[in-house]
């Protein structure tokens, strides 16, 4: 018997990949009795903002993600094909359709039972945690005893991140404030900006469109004390702080002193810093740059900054509840609690962010929760697959600036023999979702 806890994106498709397997599953989902704030009805698998699932295109990361989840049978991807909407490239459902649509198949399933209550402490039996971002205040407290205090996080104040490859170099530079980073020539890549670039880009930032709050959030925003953890002034969106004065960022996150510009022998205005966010250095994130900016709006602004002009965004800043585990020491890339191997978490609690990546955790969980109860040793995915790549990322992140993380091809290892820059950006592309396939493929003939 397996007991899963939220059935949401992930908790759904793990119920439906252990019982497929014969396991016996007892589905909990506190919905309708206990409200999230975030979703409005009883179905499973509820969608909580966007329709979309992202890009579906073979080369694109989420596509690739995607087409792993069908080769290994994915239920939701199976639901979200067949309640299709059109969108161009991307694989957006009727919301509805799409949750009313999971519900029944899981409902039919003879191996699964839906339990609608509250589960408030953690089951000492087998058991995949994935009650989402939104866990309820009880479990967040029964997680955090398990887990150590520091180890929960409440609350997500993220900035952007860039593909290393998608920056201007012969505009942005590398350097240490004070010459004082270990790598040669500086450990951060500067964007310097003029007066004139710098008054342009407040201005913008203080007209884009924003996200709204919702309430818990607001709350969180006014400083006011939410569940364990309060909003403090670190974590201040970018465009708050812009609010304040003209120049209170030009004196804050993005002060130029100790960054002289080598082309210009001169210090810059501004500076905004990135700062390298994966081991293999692909990925910089913006540093300071938590932001409520909707993700058009994000794009649009940051790519205001000298040598982002065509930044690409591997993920966008976002101030949300989040309740998130501290994967890099707690979780094996097999998704199982490192002191209690019959423990496993999925979906975004696990640090995986976006519905397709969710989706994907849940599968890898249900699968290796079986394996866990049939006596067989649970799977890790090659990490050249997305899905691999991703639970190595989220097992193995630095623990100094760990935050949650979505399908990208800088979560890959490096290509051989193809060569850098915008020019072979497409082979590349290709290439990586060729190699993820085959990878898969490989893996799934020795299982
Ligand atoms: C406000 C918001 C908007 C988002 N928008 C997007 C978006 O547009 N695109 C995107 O890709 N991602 C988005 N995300 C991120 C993420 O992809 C989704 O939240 C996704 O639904 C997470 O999947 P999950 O299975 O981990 O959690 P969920 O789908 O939230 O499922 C968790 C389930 O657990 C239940 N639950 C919680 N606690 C308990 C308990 N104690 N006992 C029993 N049941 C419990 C909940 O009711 C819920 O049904 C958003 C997140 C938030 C918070």
């Amino acid at each position: 018997m397996l007991t899963i806890i939220g059935g949401g994106l992930a908790g759904s498709e793990a119920a439906w990949q252990a019982a497929q397997r014969g396991i016996q599953v007892k589905l909990y989902e506190m919905r309708p009795e206990v409200e999230t704030g975030a979703h409005t009805g009883s179905h499973l698998a509820e969608l909580v903002c966007s329709n979309s699932l992202g890009s579906d295109l073979a080369d694109r990361a989420p596509g690739v993600l995607k087409n792993e989840l069908r080769r290994m049978g994915s239920l939701l991807l199976d639901c979200a094909s067949r309640t299709a909407v059109p969108a161009g490239g991307a694989l957006a459902v009727d919301r509805h359709e799409f949750a009313r649509l999971v519900t029944t198949r899981i409902e039919e399933h003879p191996n699964i039972e839906i339990v609608r209550q509250e589960v408030t402490a953690i089951p000492q039996k087998p058991t995949i945690i994935a009650s989402g971002p939104l866990t309820s205040s009880s479990l967040s407290r029964a997680i955090a005893n398990l887990t150590g205090q520091d180890h929960l996080y409440f609350f997500d104040a993220i900035s952007p991140i860039v593909t290393l490859e998608s920056i201007n170099m012969e505009v942005a530079y590398r350097a240490s404030r004070y010459d004082r980073g270990e790598q040669e020539g500086g450990d951060y890549l500067n964007g310097p900006m003029t007066e004139t670039e710098y008054s342009a880009f407040v201005e913008a930032l203080l007209e884009a469109e924003r996200i709204e709050l919702k309430s818990f959030e607001k709350q969180l925003e006014n400083g006011v004390k939410a569940g364990m953890h309060t909003f403090f002034e670190g974590c201040l969106p970018v465009e708050v702080i812009a609010q304040r004065g003209p120049n209170t960022l030009a004196f804050g996150p993005l002060r130029p002193v100790g960054l002289i510009d080598p082309r210009t022998g001169k210090r810059p205005h501004a500076v905004v810093q990135l700062r390298q966010d994966d081991l293999a250095g692909t990925l910089y994130n913006l540093v300071g740059f938590q932001t409520n900016l909707k993700f058009p709006e994000q794009r649009r602004v940051f790519r205001m900054i000298p040598g982002l002009e065509e930044a690409e965004f591997a993920r966008y800043g976002q101030m949300h509840r989040n309740t998130f585990i501290f994967a890099p020491v707690l979780l094996r890339p097999t998704l199982q609690y490192r002191q209690r191997p019959d423990l496993f978490f999925a979906g975004q609690i696990t640090g995986v962010e976006g519905y397709a990546g969710n989706i994907a955790t849940g599968l890898l969980a249900g699968w290796n929760a079986a394996r866990h109860l049939q006596g067989q040793e649970p799977i890790q995915l090659p990490k050249e697959t997305m899905l691999g790549a991703l639970c190595h990322y989220i097992t193995h992140a630095s623990a100094a600036d760990f935050q949650p993380m979505k399908a990208n091809f800088g979560l890959l290892p490096p290509l051989n023999g193809v060569g850098k820059g915008r020019r072979n950006k497409r082979r590349r592309m290709e290439m990586y979702a060729e190699r993820a396939m085959r990878a898969l493929d490989g893996f799934l003939h020795t299982v």
